[in-house]
């Protein structure tokens, strides 16, 4: 029979790898609590209309790599998310969150995007968020970038570079719109089909291209940054002057314009040299009208999100080393007849916190010679094994014996008295 795979550009994520993910997400949750952002767990699958009315009708997304599909018995449109913040903000507004005030709020979890697959990108991917729903001030646009630095610095990673920019707002981007269209119109046959599709529908997005071809054009573009206002522009040097007085380092790239419409004010990028041409590892920015535009009542906000398999890529490039997890203890037992009692024993410990993992049969030849265990138990990374051999099963008793530190040197404990001995066999990290 023809064997199944998984789909194109979706991947399963095995141990030792998926050790890594753990390892990232117990960083992000302890580092999320530092700052006082909570977890928030939004749908999978969402009406197709939240990102049709959220993300913007004429962006890549909902162009061209949405999964969108009609539930079979009711007939209603749904996708399967491609980002978290259109969920995050419709869950906000469905559960009045902001009535006594503002929210922090943070995710993981798995997107969905029909690209084509290839090194960083990929059509089930993961991201991590951070939202704060309900601020309209810089400080909040500043926090949330802090964070994301100190996450950096959390990893271990080094070459990130931050890149601001402010998209203004509405009126200021109408006004830097019209001057846009009618520059592009000018070079209207450097433009590729894309573009000129785009012209009078969305050029903010023309400056988005990856085309390399358009690259020089886009380059001498009018700069929005020159059509802000002095409100826009007090919001985007406050920004600034927070992240210089932490010491946070940042370029102004003005032609950053993120491929969501929602934006305005703030937004930014993290990018690395590191990872080749899939270096954007988090952006984010503030979208003080989505909630409005998907129907909740109106409020600021503002976020990021990062790509969790490019930051693992960076980790991993950095040569980042990670403790696995491995067992304190590898139960040996010789004779089948013994795993009741014995397991009563590995409870317990377990039950006590420590590690273990227990041998169990590998075919039906039985459990295997004591040899051949104890080779298991040093190939687990253990550092003790716990031996319940005939004789000292006999009396009540187990074999601990130590496989790294002072390898050899045994001793028998009681099997009834776990806690007088449990603590001897926790690695000094868990203890
Ligand atoms: P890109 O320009 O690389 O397509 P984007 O602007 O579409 O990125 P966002 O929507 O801002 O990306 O998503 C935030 C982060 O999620 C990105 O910076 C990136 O790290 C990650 N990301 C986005 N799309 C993918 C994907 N298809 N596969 C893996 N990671 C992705
Ligand atoms: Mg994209």
């Amino acid at each position: 029979m023809e064997k199944l795979t998984a789909v194109k550009g979706m991947n399963d994520i095995l141990p030792p790898d998926s050790a890594r993910w753990e390892w990232l997400e117990a960083k992000v949750r302890e580092l999320m609590a530092r700052f006082a952002y909570r977890n928030i767990r939004t749908p999978i699958v969402e009406p197709t209309g939240l990102f049709v009315r959220g993300l913007g009708e004429v962006t890549d997304i909902v162009e061209k790599e949405m999964y969108s599909f009609e539930d079979r018995l009711n007939g209603e449109q749904l996708t399967l998310r491609p980002e978290n913040t259109a969920g995050v903000v419709r869950a906000v507004a469905e559960h009045s969150m902001l009535y006594d005030g503002g929210k922090r709020l943070y995710y993981m979890g798995p997107m969905f995007r029909h690209e084509r697959p290839q090194r960083g990108r990929y059509r089930q991917f993961h991201q991590i968020g951070a939202e704060a729903l309900g601020y309209p001030g810089a400080e909040v646009d500043a926090e949330l970038i802090l964070l994301a630095d100190a996450l950096w610095k959390e990893l271990g990673l080094k070459d990130v570079q931050l890149q601001l920019n402010s998209l203004g707002e509405p009126d200021e981007r109408r006004a830097h719109r019209a001057a846009l269209i009618a520059y592009f119109e000018q070079h209207a046959d450097q433009l590729d089909e894309e573009a000129k599709r785009r012209l009078h529908s969305n050029p903010l997005r023309i400056l988005d291209t990856k085309n390399p071809a358009m690259q020089s054009l886009v380059e001498a573009a009018p700069k929005l940054i020159d059509f802000l206002g002095e409100a826009s522009l007090k919001h985007f040097r406050t920004v600034q002057e927070i992240l210089d007085a932490n010491g946070v380092a940042w370029t102004l790239n003005p032609r950053l314009v993120r491929g969501m419409d929602y934006y305005n004010l703030t937004v930014f990028e993290f990018v690395t040299q590191s990872l080749g041409s899939q270096g954007t590892i988090c952006g984010g920015g503030r979208y003080d009208y989505l909630i409005g535009m998907i129907g909740g009542k109106p409020a600021p906000a503002v976020g990021w999100a990062l790509g969790v398999e490019r930051v693992l890529e960076l980790i991993k490039e950095n040569g980042t080393a990670i403790d696995m997890p491995l067992p304190d203890v590898y139960a040996v037992i010789p004779d089948a007849a013994f795993v009741p009692k014995a397991m009563v024993t590995v409870q317990a410990l377990r039950a006590s916190g420590v590690r273990v993992q227990m041998h169990a049969a590998a075919g039906i030849e039985g459990m295997g010679s004591m040899k051949s265990q104890l080779k298991r138990a040093d190939g687990s990374g253990a550092g003790f094994a716990l031996i319940f051999g005939a004789e000292e099963f006999a009396r009540g008793e187990v074999i601990v014996k130590a496989l790294r530190d002072g390898a050899g040197a045994q001793v028998a404990r009681s099997m009834a008295d776990v806690a007088g001995w449990s603590a001897t066999l926790q690695s000094p990290a868990q203890a």
